[in-house]
């Protein structure tokens, strides 16, 4: 990769994630400008679970699962509050 290339990518759609706040870019994977793509599936993951399309389990499950996929630790504080967002959105 020649040098004006290299610089070409590294000013291109760098953002930070609004939710964990890693410096992040578009690579075409999920991320949609606000959030970095782990972070954007794990909200799609949410919404399914927010439509019944999956149970709290299952939603653990998906975000063990992206969280794998993207090398980050599972957070225990961080998925109960993306289910406690849940439950209030469906007044559980
Ligand atoms: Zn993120």
């Amino acid at each position: 990769m020649s040098r004006e290339n290299s610089r070409f990518q590294s000013g291109s759609g760098v953002y930070k994630c609004e939710h964990c706040g890693r410096r992040t870019r578009e690579t075409g994977q999920g991320e949609d400008g606000r959030y970095c793509a782990c972070c954007s599936l794990i909200f799609e993951a949410q919404n399914s679970f927010v439509d019944g399309a999956m149970d709290e389990e299952g939603f653990r499950e998906m975000v063990a699962h992206w969280k794998k996929r993207y090398r980050r630790p599972f957070d225990e504080d961080e998925f109960q509050k993306l289910v406690a967002e849940v439950k209030r959105m469906l007044e559980w």
